[in-house]
């Protein structure tokens, strides 16, 4: 079992916030087409600095 952190796309707005507090590069990317965040989760190491980041609230850890 794993963590990892999931995006609710009807909460995002694509404010990007969460981009710049993930520590790193490529994991969390924004999708000019919908305007809303996608996340690589085989990248994503669960560290929850996004969730804290998301002022909507649209990010959540999960464990797998
Ligand atoms: S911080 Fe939240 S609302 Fe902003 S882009 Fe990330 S998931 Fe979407
Ligand atoms: S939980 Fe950590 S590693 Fe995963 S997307 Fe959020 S900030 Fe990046």
């Amino acid at each position: 079992m794993y963590v990892i952190c999931k995006v609710d796309e009807k909460k995002c707005n694509g404010c990007k916030l969460c981009i710049w507090a993930c520590p790193d590069p490529n994991v969390i990317v924004f999708d000019p087409d919908s305007k809303k965040i996608s996340i690589h989760q085989a990248r994503c190491k669960g560290c929850g600095l996004c969730v804290a980041a998301c002022r909507q609230k649209a990010l959540e850890i999960d464990a797998v």
